[in-house]
């Protein structure tokens, strides 16, 4: 279990569950690109590792995400 950074809109911290635990080590201590070492996350669920931010707050800002 990860907790994750504070989202910078809601202060609010997630806690991510499963997290590949070797996965997690190396992208947050030896630098490898976190998609390369969790591949298994979505894209939300790397950008609360990196950043704490919520999906549905930047939405709530800044609209749907547009591919
Ligand atoms: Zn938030």
């Amino acid at each position: 279990m990860v907790t994750c950074p504070p989202c910078r809109f809601c202060g609010n911290q997630s806690v991510l569950d499963g997290v590949d635990a070797l996965g997690y080590l190396e992208w947050s201590t030896l630098g490898k690109e976190i998609q390369n070492a969790l591949p298994q996350l979505d894209a939300d669920q790397r950008e609360l590792l990196i950043s704490g931010t919520h999906a549905h707050c930047w939405a709530a800002l800044f609209g749907p995400e547009e591919e």
